[in-house]
């Protein structure tokens, strides 16, 4: 088939890239000048495992192909995506302006019957605003199709390629069949695709993170609980988590979630209930929960410390996860922005978010060039982001690079026993 991607970000780049794997020829449209010369000479402007090397493929064999003219793109395609982002506006609902910008360049841009499949998480609605504007300017027939994206930075293209499920909202028959085709590569491992109407496919987006969001934030207040008890998390996590109708995913207890998608979505989600009359007041707790523990290794410096004005500390992992480096909504940014206010130094360390890091802290913190050189000199060193290079480090080693060895563990990675036998001082989340 031929196909359209509208905006190269995350979602678009490793949709199109995959698309264009499963033998469809796909052209990927992005309004950034720069983004787009860069991607047609094959570098890729994200940290994504293993998306370099599947676009570099997929570029030799001329199915994917880059523009910043959206006729080239859409005009001939038999399907549209629209991938661009969707900021928290002003008042915490999602800001559709770069959606329906993107709708009304594709309108003017059909030559052909199209489908226009919104993957951009939007608010319940959008599909019929998407309609909406591509008929005011379009001259052929169209469907628009709402089909939400639950790729994970770090694990997309996996994520993209063998989906837990597909969802796809339209009251269309004929985009039905069209869009069945496209996915059928996908899910040969028997993982569903759901069809339903658009608002409810809209809706299943948010529910979903929405409810990842809530057992972080529910695992973050027993973790708090945890502490004032004199319970340990880990132990209580893994006795929930055996639990069949629990399970373990989304139990462990942190410095709160970051990223691009639960913060917005969950904000958006909250502005829409409030649109209809509706408090949704779990979700309200999920973000005053979330707050507070994006603050809980400050405070646990604080309360050690005292003042932390003139105080070195190193900071292991900068992106809001592992294997990705997207620092947007990063618990690292909040740690950080709080230790400098505090007049303190910050020594930091990621294996590939450095150069992104640059945008937040400029030249106020230092970027060193390994984890270890982080840690010289440090009063305390901060495990911000799993990465699995940071697990086992070499402790001896560490110990003697600290000026005084306090580890502030945000992700619970370090046993305590063991940091107690090699001499750190420990602080866990909830142990
Ligand atoms: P992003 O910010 O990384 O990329 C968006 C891209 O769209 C940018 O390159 C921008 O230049 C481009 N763009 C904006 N307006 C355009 C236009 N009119 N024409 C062409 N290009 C345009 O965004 P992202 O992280 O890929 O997210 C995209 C959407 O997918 C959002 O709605 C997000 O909530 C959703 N989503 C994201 C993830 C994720 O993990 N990042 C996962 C699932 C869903």
């Amino acid at each position: 088939m031929k196909i359209a991607v509208v905006g190269t970000g995350y979602v678009g780049l490793v949709a199109g890239t995959c698309l264009a794997e499963s033998g469809n020829d796909v052209t990927c449209v992005d309004v950034d000048e720069q983004k787009i010369r860069a991607l047609q000479s094959g570098v890729v402007p994200i940290y994504e495992p293993g998306l370099e090397e599947l676009l570099h493929r997929n570029m030799k064999a001329r199915r994917l192909h880059f523009t910043t003219r959206m006729e080239e793109a859409a005009g001939t395609a038999q399907v549209v995506f629209i991938a661009v982002g969707t900021p928290q506006g002003e008042s915490g609902d999602a800001d559709l302006q770069y959606v329906l910008a993107a709708a009304e360049q594709i309108g003017r841009a059909l030559r052909q019957y199209t489908v226009v499949v919104d993957k951009s998480t939007v608010p319940v609605g959008t599909a019929d605003n998407v309609r909406e504007t591509i008929s005011q300017v379009a001259k052929v027939e169209f469907d628009v199709v709402s089909n939400p994206e639950f790729l994970k930075e770090g694990a997309a293209l996996e994520d993209f390629l063998k989906p837990d499920r597909v969802v796809i909202g339209t009251d269309s028959e004929r985009a039905r069949r069209i869009m069945g085709q496209l996915y059928a590569p996908f899910v040969r491992t028997e993982n569903p695709i759901l069809y339903m109407d658009t608002r409810s496919a809209e809706m299943t987006k948010y529910a979903a993170n929405a409810m990842l969001a809530t057992r972080i934030s529910f695992m973050n207040d027993i973790a708090a609980l945890c502490e004032k008890v004199g319970a340990d998390v880990e132990f209580v996590r893994k006795g929930m988590g055996a639990d069949r109708r629990i399970g373990y995913p989304f139990l462990h207890p942190g410095i709160g979630y970051g990223g691009s998608c639960f913060p917005k979505d969950v904000k958006a989600l909250v502005a829409t209930g409030r649109e209809h009359g509706l408090e949704l007041d779990i979700l309200h707790a999920v973000e005053r929960t979330n707050a507070r523990q994006k603050r809980c290794l400050l405070t646990k410096a604080l309360r050690h410390f005292g003042e932390l004005a003139d105080k070195t500390f190193a900071v292991w992992g900068l992106a809001f996860k592992p294997k990705t480096d997207d620092m947007r909504e990063a618990p690292s940014v909040e740690l950080i922005e709080g230790l400098l206010g505090k007049g303190a130094k910050v020594q930091c360390h990621d294996p590939v978010a450095a150069k992104v890091a640059q945008r937040y802290f400029g030249n106020r913190v230092l970027y060193a060039p390994s984890n270890y050189a982080a840690a010289e000199g440090a009063d305390a060193l901060f495990l911000v982001t799993e990465w699995s290079e940071f697990r086992r480090p070499d402790f001896k080693r560490l110990k003697s690079l600290m000026k005084s060895p306090v580890v502030f563990d945000g992700r619970n990675v370090f046993d305590p026993a063991q940091m107690r036998e090699e001499g750190f001082t420990y602080f866990g989340v909830g142990r």
